[in-house]
């Protein structure tokens, strides 16, 4: 399979499975492959010399490409090893910096903010509705109730690819003297982020979402004074975020961000091929819940359910037929956990535990669309027996 001029080395595989990990950008190929090739990767971007210098030239590039994406001044964006690391940051911040205050996160968000009501203090969690977003008069009713530092909620969620009204919670938020941290690592390359019009303060991104590399991302700071700082020792990243950056992995994250901010309209139309998708989803099976349909989605996802079967096997069956999908958030695929995001929706155990996401992207074509659905048909008919 051929992805953007690049071979993927799997042979007939149908990947679908973008908010995992999107294939890596030809630009952000050519952008870290010439960095490897030119002098073997060798630019640290500390050091005084010539090749330290053009190495921070490369990332103050790329710094200004990610400020662009997300309408910030590049000054204030923060490179680091991705989202888990970014959302980890602000949380930990808040949660230690401000013990008297509440820090609330949504019940529908990634683990790497979830999990920390059960590790950090002073964390309590939003409910959310049965599209998984927050309720503005909920919101205003818990900040009522509690002195806030800090609210975090996800731009889009990685599972259902519903998009939160960001901007309207915002100044529900600030009139609570709260700070808002917005998790966009599902949102960046596929809805427009504009930190300063939206009312975010905190903003976490990471690249391979975007057709960047693994292992980077960015920590985006609003005009509000805090540095959450998770990393100590060194002065990179004025000292915000210590240890050598990852040059050639930041020159990939900056032109995937280039490519992607590019294709914000191109990447619509992904949507039409959902739409047909979802319509012939319900042909072949007619008993799937396809979640948050209703809701403004992002264009590349489907997250759904086939009630009383369990989504591990359906998801082995899948990838028998060479198909690659996922059956929710790849960092707890592999445990056979049921949806968080689902359960924090309201749905059943069943439904919880019978989910798959199908995600597309730029090299996503109908022929993926059709063998998806001829494997799907097969499969269904075997379960159905
Ligand atoms: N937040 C969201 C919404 C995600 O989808 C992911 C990746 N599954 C993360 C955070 C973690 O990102 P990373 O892989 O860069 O640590």
């Amino acid at each position: 399979m051929q992805i953007n001029g690049i071979k993927m080395t799997q042979k007939n595989m149908i990947y679908l499975d973008y908010n995992a990990s999107a294939p890596l950008h030809k630009e952000a190929h050519t952008a870290m492959f010439s960095i490897y090739n030119d002098h073997n990767g060798a630019y640290n971007a500390s050091a005084v010399h010539g090749y330290g210098r053009a190495g921070r030239k490369i990332v103050e590039d790329a710094r200004i490409k990610i400020a662009s994406m997300i309408g910030a001044p590049p000054a204030q964006v923060i490179f680091n090893s991705g989202a888990t690391e970014g959302n980890n940051t602000v949380l930990r911040h808040f949660s230690g910096s401000f013990p008297d205050e509440t820090v609330f996160i949504s019940a529908a968000d990634h683990p790497s903010v979830a999990d920390s009501a059960d590790i950090l203090d002073n964390i309590k969690t939003i409910p959310v509705d049965s599209n998984g977003l927050v309720q503005p008069d909920i919101l205003d009713t818990l900040l009522t109730e509690h002195k806030t530092s800090l609210v975090s909620m996800m731009l889009v969620n990685n599972e259902t690819g519903a998009i939160q009204d960001v901007s309207k919670l915002s100044s529900i938020v600030h009139r609570h003297g709260a700070l808002l941290h917005c998790d966009a690592t599902q949102a960046a390359g596929r809805t427009s982020i504009d930190m300063a019009a939206m009312g975010i303060d905190f903003l976490t991104l990471s690249a391979h979402k975007i057709g960047g590399p693994q292992g980077v991302g960015a920590l985006a700071l609003g005009l509000c004074g805090q540095t959450p700082t998770l990393l100590f020792g060194g002065g990179q990243e004025k000292s915000a975020r210590a240890g050598t950056e990852n040059v050639a992995g930041i020159a990939g994250f900056g032109a995937a961000a280039t490519a992607a901010y590019n294709n914000i309209e191109g990447y619509q139309t992904l949507s039409k091929l959902r739409e047909k998708f979802e319509q012939r989803l319900k042909e072949v099976s007619p008993d799937v819940i396809i979640h948050c349909k209703d809701t403004p989605r992002v264009a590349n996802t489907t997250f759904f359910s086939l009630p009383n079967t369990n989504s591990q096997s359906l998801l082995m069956a899948l990838d028998l037929e060479k198909i690659s999908v996922s059956n929710g958030s790849a960092c707890s695929s592999g445990s056979v956990k049921p949806s968080h995001v689902l359960k924090a929706m309201g749905c059943s155990e069943n439904i919880a535990s019978s989910a798959l996401r199908i995600s597309t992207g730029w090299a996503t074509t109908e022929g993926d669309i059709d063998a998806f659905l001829a494997a799907w048909d097969k499969i269904y008919k075997r379960v159905k027996r």
